[in-house]
């Protein structure tokens, strides 16, 4: 996996890069502005299921187990990550939140915390939903191109109140994780507003390459909407590339 974002490296890409052995194509391309990304499990099989009867079916009690996973995911920081972090969790647009009645982020945050509490008391980790917001609704990116997707990621977020997160360190929280663009948007707010650091936990993270290697659809439905393409061929080179760097330029 990579030691940044958690991707799953393919062997070529082991070997091919010694140098920079552990790290994924797009990390090696453009670092991104959180320090690591962690994650439970895949997106896949009863995960998929158990977020999808979370989200869609708006069965809410599925969070107390889901947030216990995500508080073992969480738990992988532990060692590294400081002793004290504003926990934040990625919004959702006011519209989608409206329709849904709840983000799924910030109850599996509160869950996560809750058990975080029992097992690491010595952590100091306070909930910030409300640092973090998005203008745009992202959520849902079907329908468009990848240049499309990557400009309404980009200035998707901000921060309400950049004093409370200045000099902080900050745990982004989210469900689930596909090409992190999504991540690295939030992350990115949260860095221009003053935060000492940004982390990421997951509850699962989708894989490109796993897919592509079955000879599956590469398309995430319900998952961040970011252009799928073969890991190692060139226009994805080139598009992992313009993903990641187009969000170090200015939002507008
Ligand atoms: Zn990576």
């Amino acid at each position: 996996m990579c030691a940044r974002c958690g991707d799953l490296l393919d062997a070529p890409v082991l070997e091919s890069a010694p140098s920079s052995a552990g790290l994924c194509r797009a990390c090696r391309l453009v670092p991104p502005p959180f320090v690591r990304a962690v994650a439970f499990g895949l997106y896949q099989d009863r995960m998929k299921a158990a977020i999808h009867a979370l989200k869609y079916d708006r069965l809410q009690p599925a969070a107390h187990g889901l947030g216990r996973m995500l508080a073992c995911a969480i738990a992988q920081l532990a060692a590294e990550a400081p002793a004290e972090m504003l926990v934040v969790p990625v919004p959702l647009h006011r519209l989608k939140h409206a329709e849904r009645g709840f983000n799924q982020a910030r109850l599996l945050a509160a869950y996560a915390l809750e058990a975080l509490r029992k097992s690491h008391p010595e952590w100091r980790l306070t909930l910030a939903s409300s640092t973090l917001m998005r203008l745009r609704a992202t959520e849902n990116q079907a329908g468009l191109t990848p240049r499309q997707r990557r400009l309404n990621v980009r200035a998707a977020f901000s921060v309400s109140d950049p004093a409370a997160v200045d000099s902080k360190h900050i745990l982004l929280i989210d469900d689930i994780l596909t090409t992190g663009a999504t991540a690295r948007a939030a992350a990115l707010a949260l860095v221009r507003a003053g935060a000492a650091s940004v982390w990421v936990a997951t509850l699962a993270r989708a894989r490109r390459i796993h897919e592509f290697r079955r000879g599956a659809s590469t398309s995430f439905e319900d998952a961040e909407g970011d252009p799928a393409l073969p890991p190692d061929s060139p226009a994805a080179t080139a598009q992992a590339a313009s993903i990641y760097s187009s969000q170090d330029q200015p939002s507008f």
